[in-house]
């Protein structure tokens, strides 16, 4: 996961590209809630500030006045090569001979530890632990004059997941991998009215221009922040694509490798915000149509359908369609809690559920209800929430699932990087249903998501449900979350 965004912003107020980019960032607080940071140029210098911690507590009002320059970088991390300390959180930032570069980074490496051997010095000149630190480094040591040129070099020898915002002190870019894992889209700032964004907010601090060379660009991992700071969907970057945003010009494309699409399928099945898009597809339709097509594949006789509040909502809703049964909110998500899967630690994640999730009794009990969910990991979440719906008065509980079992980890940019996690990669249908307590359990085949993307297989990853990796990966190296951790403990 993680969520990354950049703007050039023309004109306006000096701190307006820092705010636009924080305001971006808030719409990907889903994407990853470990760290947040803004990367700033004011065509001089690069300034940073990140820290641990929700985008809220770090990038607060108090930050805004020295974050000043019309071009910016943002992120919000969540961890997948390296610890939650604050030496990873980002933008990465560095000063080389030749460029000062920070880089925000989306996805994972999956040849970190070959990757190390090309760093002049090796893991001791690295600060921090992370795959996108060790590519800042090499980018920044490597001799070509201009940025675009050390991409071209230093970019064909990295391989896995990678969507980066890169800002050095003329430019921000925009890259994708020739697999394009994760998202990133292009966005204008729209011609009209120009959004105030100051923390007084209200006022109407200027106007777009309708020119493409005088009008501002934003880069983002979802359409949905692009609409929060009123900036027009223009298009995907392409995967094996860099678009370079300069003041004063209209974005440029160059193509650094050839494009071999394979966008992660769970982006569309869970990770994205639903009023995103994605090729082309709204990303609730997408799910209501999934749910639709699990209602066909396990229809089961019930009293109520009801979701797994919030990520759940739009397959239980397709279900309830299909299936002609009522639609219920059967429990109450207390929103002021993180995201239980992508929290750290299996502790947390545990805590999680229980302050997280709390049944309408008025509404399960004495019901047989159909709860429907986007996945099962590692099968304690949803074990917690059978347990609470019994405990609640639900007479059966009947799990369904509108993505398929997961059997394998994911190297590209999701934290499930050992089998042993995952309850599918070593237990049956039957087995999981058993161990969640349902009374019966039913995941969406393959053809079924596919069926609602109306989309052909070979457009996507769909590795974790088949095993069918499109950029190998190398055992001993990409298992470990912790590669650059240990290659210091090795020395
Ligand atoms: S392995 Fe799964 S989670 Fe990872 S990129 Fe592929 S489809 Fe997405």
């Amino acid at each position: 996961m993680c969520g990354v965004f950049g703007a050039v912003v023309p004109g306006g107020e000096p701190t307006e590209a820092a705010a636009i980019a924080t305001l971006g960032l808030f719409a990907l607080q889903h994407r990853g809630q470990e760290s947040a940071g803004v990367a700033v140029s004011d065509g001089e210098q690069v300034m940073l500030y990140k820290d641990l911690g929700m985008i809220s507590t770090v990038l607060d009002e108090r930050r805004l006045p020295s974050l000043r320059g019309n071009l910016a970088i943002a992120h919000c991390r969540y961890s997948t090569t390296g610890s939650t300390v604050w030496e990873n959180a980002q933008p990465t930032y560095r000063q080389g001979p030749r460029r000062a570069l920070a880089i925000g980074h989306n996805g994972n490496l999956v040849n970190t530890r070959d990757l190390l051997t090309q760093l002049s010095g090796g893991r001791s000149r690295l600060p921090a632990s992370t795959d996108t630190e060790l590519l800042t480094a090499l980018l920044a040591d490597e001799p070509a004059t201009d940025t675009i040129e050390a991409l071209q070099r230093v970019l064909p020898r990295v391989q896995g997941a990678f969507s980066l915002v890169i800002l050095d002190r003329q430019r921000v870019i925009g890259v994708r991998d020739p697999n394009g894992f994760r998202p990133l889209v292009l966005g204008r700032l729209a011609a009209g009215a120009r959004p105030s964004v100051s923390a007084a907010g209200g006022a109407v601090t200027g106007l777009w221009a309708a020119d493409d060379s005088e009008a501002g660009w934003c880069l983002s991992s979802e359409t949905s922040s692009l609409d929060i700071v009123g900036a027009e969907f223009v298009r995907d970057v392409e995967p094996g694509e860099m678009v370079i945003l300069e003041l004063g010009q209209p974005p440029r494309s160059v193509r650094y490798a050839e494009a071999d699409p394979k966008l992660c399928v769970f982006e569309l099945i869970y990770f994205a915000r639903p009023d995103s898009y994605m090729e082309g597809r709204n990303l609730y339709e997408v799910r209501r149509r999934m749910g639709e097509q699990l209602a066909s594949e396990h229809p089961v006789d019930a009293d109520l359908v009801m979701p797994v509040p919030d990520t759940g909502a739009p397959a239980a809703a397709g279900f309830a369609e299909a299936s002609g049964l009522p639609y219920r909110e059967g429990m109450y998500r207390n929103r002021y809690a993180g995201r239980t899967f992508i929290q750290p630690s299996a502790g947390l994640r545990h805590r999680g559920v229980t302050i997280k999730l709390n049944p309408l009794r008025e509404v399960v009990a004495g019901k047989r209800l159909i709860v429907v969910d986007d996945s099962i990991v590692r099968g304690t979440t949803t074990k917690r929430i059978v347990e609470l719906l019994r405990k609640a008065g639900a007479a059966e509980v009947h799990v369904r699932i509108s993505a398929p079992p997961i059997f394998h980890p994911c190297f590209y940019g999701i934290d499930t990087s050992i089998e042993t996690e995952l309850i599918a990669a070593s237990h049956t249908e039957a087995e999981i249903s058993d161990f969640i307590g349902a009374d019966s359990l039913g995941y969406l085949s393959i053809r079924g998501v596919l069926a609602a993307l109306d989309l052909p297989y070979d457009r996507f990853c769909f590795a974790c449900f088949d095993g069918n990796y499109p950029v190998p990966v190398p055992y001993d190296a990409a298992r470990r979350k912790f590669v650059l951790e240990e290659a210091v403990a090795a020395r």
